[in-house]
């Protein structure tokens, strides 16, 4: 499918592995967090746009470039938190945009409960922080959310999805990249992702 990125490094794969192991303890879950949302991320930041300027090395002056682009990370309350800390670590220059969504009881469409959003756009590319494409339809709101706010340049970082999460997504936003971890096989009656590895929330904050 066009604009979806598995990961194919032998690296996630491995830290995938431990991280979907029941045995995993939430600290080593939450380190392998972070160093899959940092290989996520230097996947999807391959065409941020950078401008030359110079330094100067103990030697002489050296061209280089620095990041042009004004980038927004926007972690899914609350379990993509866990991804934020290592790709601010990768651009520390990103400003952090919380959002929070529910599942109404009645629709089943998500409803945002949190959204501190300026009325203008502040940022011109933003990476949504989901550790589980499900269902896609907090994804799908989230996108929505964005682009209303005015952000054009959008992708999706995500650890584990279902195919059915990523043929949601697609189906609405195709302009948006999807760069995952791995495409797992289904949903489950209950909305996880078989095989999975739980709950992303309770295995990162030992709920
Ligand atoms: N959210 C999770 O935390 N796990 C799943 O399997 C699906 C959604």
């Amino acid at each position: 499918m066009n604009n979806v990125f598995p990961s194919t490094h032998p690296l996630m794969s491995t830290k995938l592995t431990r991280l979907r192991d029941i045995r995993t303890e939430p600290k080593k879950f939450r380190e392998l967090v972070r160093e899959i949302a940092i290989m996520l991320a230097v996947e999807a930041t391959q065409d941020l746009a950078v401008r030359p300027t110079t330094v100067q090395t103990p030697l002489m002056e050296a061209h280089g470039f620095d990041l042009m682009e004004r980038v927004g990370l926007v972690p899914i309350l609350r379990s993509g938190l866990g991804m934020v800390e290592g790709v601010w670590e990768l651009m520390p220059s990103s400003e952090v945009w919380h959002i929070g969504l529910y599942r109404d009881e009645r629709t089943l469409k998500p409803v945002a409960y949190y959204n501190r959003l300026p009325v203008e756009p502040t940022v011109s590319v933003c990476f949504i922080l989901d550790p589980m494409l499900a269902t896609g339809g907090s994804a799908v709101a989230t996108v929505d959310i964005l682009k209303k706010w005015g952000v054009r340049k959008i992708k999706f970082l995500g650890l584990i999805a279902a195919p059915e999460g990523i043929e949601t997504l697609h189906n609405a936003h195709p302009d948006v990249p999807i760069h995952i971890g791995a495409i797992d096989s289904r949903l489950n009656e209950h909305g996880y992702i078989l095989p999975g590895l739980g709950d992303a929330g309770d295995r990162q904050f030992g709920t």
